[in-house]
């Protein structure tokens, strides 16, 4: 078996992050690097490993991290956000459990492009 994701030891409190929302199925906390004013990582308690395979293998699951990011942009900026996935090393994951970067507040110019 695989080791745990550092995004599975962050859920266990293994390692220290601020969880700022959480359902039954995602959580989400703040980046530890943050690239705009609110960046925070929209995760499935799941580990899949990229976007593809969490799409094709539990779109409802996809869906509702979209609502979770949806509300905290709500919450935390004026509404307006951009999620990105980062899908592959050359793309600049580095995590390899599925996490959607989100981003809001203020103007996002091209340098909230994370990974880029
Ligand atoms: P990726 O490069 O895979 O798209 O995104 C991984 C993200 O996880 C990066 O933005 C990085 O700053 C964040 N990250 C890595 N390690 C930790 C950590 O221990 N705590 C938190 N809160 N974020 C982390």
């Amino acid at each position: 078996m695989s080791e745990p994701s550092i995004f599975t030891r962050i859920l266990q409190g293994e390692i220290p992050a601020t969880i700022v929302a959480e359902t039954d199925r995602v959580f989400a906390i703040e980046d530890i690097a943050p690239q705009a004013a609110v960046h925070l990582l929209v995760i499935p308690k799941t580990p899949y490993r990229d976007v593809a395979e969490l799409a094709a293998g539990d779109p409802t699951l996809l869906a509702e991290m979209v609502a979770v990011a949806h509300d905290l942009a709500a919450e935390r900026a004026d509404g307006d956000f951009r999620l990105l996935f980062n899908t592959g090393a050359g793309a600049g994951q580095t995590v390899f459990h599925v996490h959607a970067h989100l981003l809001a507040g203020g103007s996002l110019g091209e340098k909230s492009l994370v990974g880029a």
